[in-house]
């Protein structure tokens, strides 16, 4: 069965509140509020086929400030293996470096969304 229009599948913790189904993808869209001021995610089960939400929205924000504050260490760290790299003449593990770096940071923003994110159901007809 395919998402519903507008509906994108990530990779990110999902576990819904009205079958159980858990997964490591979810399917996500925002909605703008009716005063055109707020927004809310709605996510989509792909076993039920119905909608739910997060339980906590306000750490939305925090996931945000979270992946911006991690921008300049990981650019530092992979821009020092690619120099370093670059330098000795061992750009193979550089590079295998940066992958680990790559599958790591998804993999703690995975654990994270893991651990805090917690889903509700919403009326099937609020999309
Ligand atoms: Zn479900």
């Amino acid at each position: 069965m395919n998402a519903p229009h507008g509906f994108r599948k990530w990779f990110d913790w999902f576990a819904c509140p009205n079958c159980g189904y858990r997964s490591a993808f979810s399917y996500s869209t925002a909605k703008i509020g009716a005063d055109r001021k707020s927004f809310k995610m709605l996510y989509w089960c792909r076993s039920c086929e119905r909608y739910c939400t997060l339980k906590r929205p306000g750490l939305l924000p925090l996931y945000g400030l979270g992946v911006l504050a991690a921008q300049v260490p990981v650019f530092v760290l992979v821009y020092w293996l690619l120099y370093d790299g670059l330098m000795n003449v061992n750009i193979f593990w550089s590079l295998f470096w940066v992958a680990c770096i790559f599958v790591g940071v998804h993999a703690f923003w995975f654990f994270i969304g893991r651990f805090s994110k917690e889903y509700i159901a919403v009326s099937a007809n609020e999309p």
